[in-house]
């Protein structure tokens, strides 16, 4: 069994659906993970702020205004009254629901709820066109089987039972259809996986079902080589290792959820990127195979910041980074680059919220200093330290541009930069120039 996801774009509008639904009516079983049309969950969240706000007013008007564009897609989407009669329905039991909330108090809780929506419509939409054009699918629900446990990590022995338990009781059916994002917490709770979680939602269900391959269609042919938002004339990478795509998924290439690699890896899933616009084209293929000594591609990582201890004491210290590191644990901050000299260390950060207090912490141990507003830019490809030369191509690359920190020797597959926000763009177009050109 295949498990193919559909991102937000791929499902942007009734002719992209109309699409979607060709492309995967094949005969073959295959489960079909979907995100919220394009633009849904972003309005979710603007909804959700009115709310919180206590805003009933502006929240009402940007949910009437989103119920408007489903109207039309509707409209657009089912050929026979009936059907579109249905998906009227399906639309005025969601965007009442919605509306409902405008009459509560709103927390956390319910803002998950009004999130999960996104993905609950698209998904209802879809499985309502399956049936119009008679494909023998069924939707089943990720509240039935998606959980995540007290740390908000997946909880993969209740997802592998659940949803063996669920596509057993839709036996017979060739097409599942499924919500991304979406999920159940600890407390059975609705929760989701975090933005753009819709691909952690399909690797998680590929290892559950233990798939042939993971499919990610989206709006481009496959992991470009750096980022097609901000450098002219990328190009899709062919062959990349988990290992390789999980550095540039975490470091910033947005067309990967920065977790999403990792279930796929653990199962040895090969993963697929593949365009929704372009179907024929190979685009990228993530598995234990990589292309040797190549550097592959380059992504950045922004809102980073940089912290420094220096401390005459940390000379030959024993303990001295457990104690540093042991600040940013219990300020629950994930550390992602670390540099270290003999007088001193560097740490950068993607989550400042506790900046203050873990500065405050540090301070006991030497003089702290903070740049804010930087970026890692990432190097991937593979790097074994005996390939020499790869390190003086990657620097002379970035030769005009200030440097922070540097680090490579955590893994094989990545050199990773710290520069200022405002070198990005000359810094990836610069190693573009030298490493792909
Ligand atoms: P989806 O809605 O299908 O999940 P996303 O917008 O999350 O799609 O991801 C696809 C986008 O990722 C592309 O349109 C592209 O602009 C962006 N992107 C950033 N870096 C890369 C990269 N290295 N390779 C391909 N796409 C990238
Ligand atoms: N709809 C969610 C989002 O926009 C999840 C996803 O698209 O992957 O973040
Ligand atoms: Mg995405």
């Amino acid at each position: 069994m295949k498990v193919l996801k559909f991102g937000g774009t791929s499902v942007g509008s009734a002719a992209r659906i109309k699409e979607v639904a060709k492309l995967i009516n094949d005969g073959e079983k295959k489960i079909v993970v979907l995100s919220a049309m394009s633009g849904t969950t972003n309005s979710l969240v603007e909804i959700s702020d009115y709310l919180y706000k206590n805003n009933t007013a502006g929240a009402l008007e940007k949910i009437n205004a989103l119920e408007e564009k489903y109207f039309d897609v509707v409209d657009a989407l089912y050929s026979s009254k009936e059907y579109k009669l249905d998906a009227k329905k399906i639309l005025k039991s969601h965007f009442d629901y919605l509306r409902s909330f405008s009459k509560s108090i709103f927390t956390l809780f319910e803002e998950k709820a009004v999130l999960s929506e996104g993905e609950l419509l698209s998904t209802s939409l879809f499985q309502l066109y399956m049936e119009e054009q008679g494909v023998n699918s069924a939707l089943i629900s990720a509240l039935d089987y998606m959980r995540i446990d007290k740390n908000a990590e997946p909880d993969t022995a209740f997802i592998a039972q659940n949803l063996a338990k669920v596509l057993a009781n839709h036996d017979g059916k060739t097409i599942y259809i499924t919500q991304g994002f979406i999920c159940r917490n600890f407390y059975g709770e609705i929760d989701n996986l975090q933005r753009g979680g819709s691909d952690y939602s399909a690797s998680l269900i590929g290892a559950a079902v233990v798939a042939d391959e993971i499919q990610i269609w989206t709006d481009i042919d496959g992991m470009h080589n750096n980022d097609p938002r901000i450098v002219e004339g990328t190009k899709p990478v062919p062959v990349l290792h988990f290992e390789e795509a999980a550095e540039l998924a975490y470091f910033g290439a947005k067309i990967l959820h920065p977790t999403c690699i990792l279930p796929a890896k653990l199962g040895n899933i090969p993963v697929r990127l593949l365009n929704t616009m372009d179907p024929s084209a190979p685009g990228t293929l993530i598995s234990t195979q990589s292309k040797k000594g190549k550097i592959e591609a380059v992504a950045a990582k922004d809102g980073i910041t940089a912290i420094k201890i220096k401390s005459g004491r940390m000379l030959l210290a024993h303990g001295f980074l457990r104690k540093v590191f042991e600040i940013f644990e219990s300020y629950q901050t994930p550390i992602d680059m670390v540099t270290t000299s003999e007088v001193g260390v560097s740490v950068s950060i993607d989550n400042a919220k506790r900046l203050d207090e873990i500065v405050n912490d540090l301070k006991k141990f030497g003089t702290v200093t903070v740049d804010k507003e930087m970026v890692i830019v990432c190097v991937v490809g593979d790097m074994p330290y005996e390939n020499i030369g790869f390190q003086a191509k990657v620097v002379d690359a970035l030769k005009e541009i200030p440097i922070r920190m540097i680090s490579y020797g955590g893994s094989n597959y990545n050199i990773s930069f710290l520069i200022k926000a405002t070198d990005k763009k000359l810094a990836l177009n610069a190693l573009s120039a030298k490493l792909f050109n």
